[in-house]
């Protein structure tokens, strides 16, 4: 048997959609279970809205998705070029093939008269399909037509009356009948070959064993299998995926949000938790499991498991998934997909090695606290910005801090952590907090809430324990580490004793 090998071929016209993301998951699940090859090929043959900018961005989410592919544009591979812009002479080519054996033709109908043949049938209620005019041309006539540099497009001989089945692995039995299908066009006046004549010839030269695409592609694969037949390739198997939709079920579309991988990246959320929701979006790995790294939805999936209802995105439930990887992710891996947006909230900028490892410490403040890294500056917030006056302008605080007793937990913290060490670890804070808790006689909630509002300039927030060392870590820092000066316990004290 021959070794599975399956492509994902994005058009480069914009960015990558969780559909389109799903759609390259899927393929890449099925690759790396089965020991394949996953290949990525880019579809730009739409000259005027292909860009490379798209194409490297697409790149960069599928590399962050960890979507890595075997064969490609940037990696090379036996069978590229990967790119179809650069396979026009394989596409002219196969349209030489295809004419000499009699099963296509030159079109010399003008968009207009398309246009006039389209509106005709649309008013008549028919389905509009090409009419055919210039099927029974002469084709030496049209080859010198040709020649003399009249522009034409290329067109593919649709057998009449015939019925094309396929088993979709995904959707069954599918059964086309060609009286529906109007003859496509191969090769546009421009040179550029269309979507359904270079995706069966690369899919056929690439050995692509499995197409696994969006459901939008069905009605093309009658097409498809057609010109598999008359190329003399052997045709794939096919599976096509249900559309992602929006809650309201029509498909996921701007109106209901984020819809691309990057503005998904940009809120927050963690590459891993991103790919693990999308894996669910119609397959179940099975046994209620929710949460699984992708090796192990790699080893799990199988194409007959996808269902052919609908997935609906719901984002309580990706922020679910996230707040799963959260939990349990290594800080080492959290911390530098946290930088972005400290650095956007302006409390980072070009952090070297000593910078890195605060920011890894931090991990644990917000680790379990956040649904997405987008909230980690606000829940940082208390390390970074600190202005008592502002703190004892608001009426809850100051209501807190009216009792002497209170009041005395504070003087004598400032009065203690002046001559104390920084209190670096847990251990030289919870010291700090005894001694003040033996000079005062203040313990528990009468202690601590006090500290907290003195050293945090909030009523609430993450745990001293935690908060404290990091604090007074930070206040450390050298100025090469990158993170903006940070006050420490010591002098945070005493400004906040001196505002009282
Ligand atoms: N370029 C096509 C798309 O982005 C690929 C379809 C296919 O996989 O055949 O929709």
């Amino acid at each position: 048997m021959s070794q599975l090998r399956v492509r994902f071929a994005p058009s480069p016209t914009g960015h990558l959609h969780v559909g389109n993301a799903r759609t390259a998951l899927f393929n890449w699940l099925l690759a790396r279970g089965a020991g394949g090859t996953f290949i990525l090929r880019i579809e730009d043959t739409d000259v005027e809205r292909s860009t490379r900018a798209s194409e490297s961005a697409i790149h960069d989410d599928l590399r962050w998705l960890g979507l890595t592919w075997d064969e490609g544009p940037d990696v090379g591979g036996a069978h590229g070029p990967y790119r179809q812009s650069e396979r026009l002479a394989i596409y002219a080519e196969h349209a030489q093939r295809l004419i000499a054996r009699g099963a296509a033709y030159y079109c010399f109908c003008t968009p207009e008269d398309l246009e006039a043949q389209r509106t005709a049938a649309l008013a008549a209620g028919l389905q509009p399909k090409y009419a055919g005019t210039c099927r029974t041309l002469d084709p030496a006539a049209s080859s010198r037509r040709v020649g003399a540099g009249e522009p034409a497009a290329l067109r593919f001989i649709v057998p009449a009356d015939r019925e094309i089945t396929f088993v979709d692995a995904v959707r069954g039995h599918v059964t086309f009948d060609t009286g529906i299908i109007g003859d496509p066009v191969l090769v546009r006046s421009d040179g550029h070959p269309a979507y359904n004549f270079a995706v069966v010839v690369d899919d056929a030269l690439m050995h692509v064993t499995h197409v696994i695409r969006g459901e939008d592609h069905i009605s093309n694969t009658p097409r498809q299998l057609l010109l598999y037949e008359a190329l003399g390739y052997e045709a794939p198997a096919f599976a096509h995926l249900s559309l992602v939709l929006g809650p309201d079920h029509s498909p996921l579309s701007k109106r209901h949000g984020a819809t691309s991988v990057a503005e998904f990246r940009e809120k927050g959320y963690l590459p891993q938790a991103l790919l693990n929701y999308l894996a669910l979006l119609g397959w179940s790995p099975g046994h209620d499991e929710e949460v699984l790294p992708a090796a192990e939805l790699a080893a799990r999936f199988r194409l007959a498991d996808v269902g052919h209802s609908a997935g609906v995105f719901d984002e309580d439930k990706l922020a679910w998934v996230n707040r799963q990887y959260l939990k349990v992710a290594d800080p080492a891996e959290i911390a530098p997909l946290a930088v972005p947006f400290l650095s956007a909230a302006g409390y980072v900028r070009a952090l070297d090695a000593e910078g890195l490892a605060f920011v890894r410490s931090l991990v644990p403040l917000f680790a379990t606290s956040v649904d997405r890294l987008q909230q980690v500056p606000e829940r940082l917030r208390v390390l970074f910005a600190f202005d008592p006056s502002e703190t004892l302008a608001r009426p809850d605080v100051r209501a807190e801090l009216e009792s002497s007793a209170a009041r005395d937990v504070i003087v004598t913290l400032a009065d203690d952590l002046a001559t104390a060490p920084r209190c670096r670890t847990r251990e030289l804070f919870r010291a700090a907090a005894a001694r003040v808790r033996q000079r005062t006689g203040q313990k528990g909630r009468a202690l601590f809430h006090p500290i907290r509002v003195a050293l945090t300039g909030e009523p609430e927030g993450p745990e001293l324990d935690l908060l404290v060392p990091a604090i007074d870590t930070g206040a450390e820092l050298a100025a090469s580490a990158g993170v903006v000066p940070i006050a420490g316990c010591r002098e945070r004290a005493a400004a906040f004793a001196a505002a009282l």
